[in-house]
């Protein structure tokens, strides 16, 4: 499933390619994937509305179309192709948006998990699942003091860093690799994690986070992003993926437990704490 750097990887790829494009016409061959269901109320919102800017909020794309926002979750395997009139339907492909320009954004999705939502422009502020989201890495109110408060709980610090509602956009992947940095155990009890290392969380979340954007994101399983680039970070990976190969930093072979049913890698040596 793609995370947050893979999203944010298609918005800065998708966004200047896109932007200022008047939707002129929709095809949908795959009902389910729309919001509102109608077909004739989701032509009849997007149809004439220019794409002013495209924004993120947590694993979601927006495309700001002046009154209204669309909403897409990528799920699985979205991805996003661009092409014209003359390119023929992809195998996966399920929704197509035309432009005036007679450019065309097609959506393929080979899972079909993923969901196209027209909201109201204050959607992102007023309704679920965006009102519980924490901050991301980037965001300056993630402070030390805001997670130690989050903290307070007998829950495994991997499995509170997993809850969107604390820190947003840390999946699977990149906890691993946040945890390894800050040299923290995933199995130790968040309540037991001090300020200092709150600290240490935020700033490896950034350095993680702000690394995997640079590279694309990663291209574990089939992901590759909506211009078909394969993301590198993979390539940076310390821990995830790594169960008996030998840590970098101390030649200890990385262990493979599960936490919370999710695969789950360590030093047993850089992470003592
Ligand atoms: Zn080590």
């Amino acid at each position: 499933m793609p995370e947050l750097p893979e999203v944010e990887t298609v918005r800065r790829g998708l966004e200047p390619r896109v932007l200022n494009k008047t939707i002129q016409a929709i095809t949908v061959h795959y009902l389910p994937m729309i919001r509102p269901l109608s077909l004739d109320v989701f032509k009849a919102r997007l149809i004439g509305k220019t794409i002013a800017a495209m924004r993120r909020r947590g694993k979601y794309l927006v495309f700001d179309l002046s009154d209204i926002i669309l909403l897409v979750h990528l799920r699985m395997e979205g991805k996003f192709y661009l092409g014209d009139e003359t390119t023929p339907k992809m195998t996966h492909e399920h929704i197509r948006y035309t432009f005036t320009d007679g450019s065309v954004l097609i959506y393929h999705d080979v899972r079909k998990f993923g969901t196209h939502t027209i909201k109201e422009v204050d959607a992102l502020e007023t309704t679920h699942p965006f009102i519980n989201l924490g901050y991301e890495p980037s965001d300056i109110r993630l402070t030390a003091t805001y997670l130690k408060n989050k903290l307070k709980t007998d829950r495994k610090i991997k499995t509170v860093l997993l809850d969107q509602s604390i820190i947003l956009g840390l999946g699977n992947i990149y906890v691993d690799e946040v945890l390894f940095c800050a040299k923290i155990r995933p199995t130790t009890r968040a309540k037991r994690v001090s300020l200092k290392k709150c600290r240490s969380i935020i700033a490896c979340s950034q350095k993680v986070i702000s690394k995997a954007i640079q590279l694309g994101g990663s291209s574990i399983r089939s992901y590759t992003d909506s211009l078909g680039i394969s993301g590198l970070f993979q390539n940076e990976l310390n821990v995830h993926m790594r169960e008996g190969e030998l840590c970098y930093t101390c030649q200890t072979p990385i262990k493979k437990i599960k936490v919370n049913g999710r695969g789950t890698y360590y030093c047993s040596k850089c992470q003592q704490y």
